[in-house]
C-alpha cells in the first residue's frame, strides 16, 4: 500500500494508473476504521482494479465542537487494517491539503428538502462541510466508482444529488450496513460508548427490526408504527431520542404508502454519544 499526503503526488500516481487503463474504487472515510469501512475497501476491489482509501477528519462538517475534538484517532491500526484488506493507495491529507484557501465554502450546493431534514435539521451545516469535502476528494481522485454505507442514508443519497449536479463521471455504490452480533451498526463512535450505554444502544437496532416486521406483517398504518419506533426508543432507559421517522427511501419525504420504497431512520444520543441507524423496509 502507498501513502500519498499530497494531492500533486496522488494525481501523478493515479493518471499513470488510468493511462495503463485501470479503473479506481475510491473509500472516503474519517479513520477509526472498523469492518464496515473494510467492507467498503472489498467491495471497491471486488469491481476495480485499484482501490483509494482516504483518511480525512474533516472539520467543516462538524456542527458540534466537542465531537470534533473527541473524534478517535487510531491511524496506525487503521494502515494495519486497510494493509491487510488489500488497499493500494491510501491518501491521508492535511487540513492545508484539503483547504489551501481556508475553510470557508464559497461553492455551496442547494440540495433543497434532501439536505434540511432530519440530520439536516439537527446538524446545522453538516451536509454542506460533507459535500464541500466529498466533491474536493472526487475532484482529486477522480475515481470510476465511489463505495459508501447505507449506514449514513441520507449522506449517500445527497452525495448521488452532488454528482448528478456536478456532474461527475463516478458511480456511486452504496453497500449494506454492516452489524456488530447483537445487532449494533458499526460505528467509530461506539468506542465511546461505557460498558452501560453500549448495552442501553442495542435497543436502536431491535426498535428498527420489529419496525420492520410491523410494517410487513401487521395492517397498522405507518404513521402509528412510526409513533411506535419513537416511543419504544423514548421509554428506553439512557436514550435521549432526536428523531425516528419512516420515510420514502428515494426523497426522505414523509410517506405512508406501504407500496413505496420506504425507510425507517433514527438518530438517539445514548450515554453522551450520538448514533443513527436506519432499515429498508
Ligand atoms: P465515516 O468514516 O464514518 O465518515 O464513514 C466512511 C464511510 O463508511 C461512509 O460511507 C459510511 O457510510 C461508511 N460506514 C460507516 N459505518 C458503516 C457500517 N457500519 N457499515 C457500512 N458502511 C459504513
Amino acid at each position: 500500500m502507498v501513502l500519498q499526503k499530497h494531492i500533486q503526488l496522488i494525481d501523478k500516481q493515479l493518471k499513470r494508473l488510468k493511462s495503463e487503463g485501470l479503473s479506481v474504487g475510491f473509500v472516503p472515510t474519517m479513520g477509526a476504521l472498523h469492518q464496515g469501512h473494510i467492507s467498503l475497501i472489498k467491495a471497491s476491489k471486488k469491481a476495480c482494479d485499484i482501490t483509494v482509501c482516504s483518511i480525512f477528519v474533516n472539520p467543516t462538517q462538524f456542527n458540534d465542537k466537542t465531537d470534533f475534538e473527541k473524534y478517535p484517532i487510531t491511524i496506525d491500526r487503521d494502515v494495519e487494517l486497510l494493509h491487510d484488506a488489500g488497499c493500494d493507495i491510501l491518501f491521508l491529507p492535511s487540513v492545508k491539503e484539503i483547504y489551501p484557501k481556508g475553510l470557508a465554502n464559497s461553492n455551496k450546493i442547494d440540495f433543497g428538502f434532501l439536505a434540511q431534514t432530519l440530520e439536516g435539521e439537527h446538524r446545522p451545516g453538516h451536509f454542506d462541510g460533507m459535500a464541500q469535502v466529498v466533491e474536493r476528494l472526487l475532484r482529486v481522485v477522480k475515481p470510476d466508482k465511489l463505495f459508501m454505507g447505507q449506514k449514513d442514508f441520507q449522506q449517500q443519497l445527497i452525495v448521488a444529488e452532488l454528482i448528478r449536479k456536478r456532474k461527475l463521471k463516478t458511480k456511486l455504490v452504496t453497500c449494506a450496513t454492516v452489524r456488530e452480533k447483537d445487532g449494533l451498526a458499526m460505528s467509530s463512535r461506539n468506542v465511546r460508548l461505557h460498558d452501560e450505554a453500549r448495552k442501553q444502544s442495542l435497543i436502536i437496532s431491535k426498535t428498527l427490526k420489529a419496525v420492520k416486521r410491523k410494517v410487513s406483517s401487521s395492517k397498522a398504518a405507518i404513521a402509528a408504527i412510526q409513533k411506535w419506533g419513537y416511543s419504544q426508543l423514548a421509554a428506553s432507559p439512557g436514550v435521549e431520542v432526536e428523531y425516528f421517522e419512516i420515510r420514502d427511501a428515494t426523497n426522505l419525504k414523509p410517506e405512508v404508502d406501504k407500496k413505496k420504497k420506504l425507510v425507517a431512520l433514527t438518530a438517539a444520543k445514548v450515554g453522551g454519544v450520538r448514533l443513527i441507524d436506519n432499515m429498508l423496509l
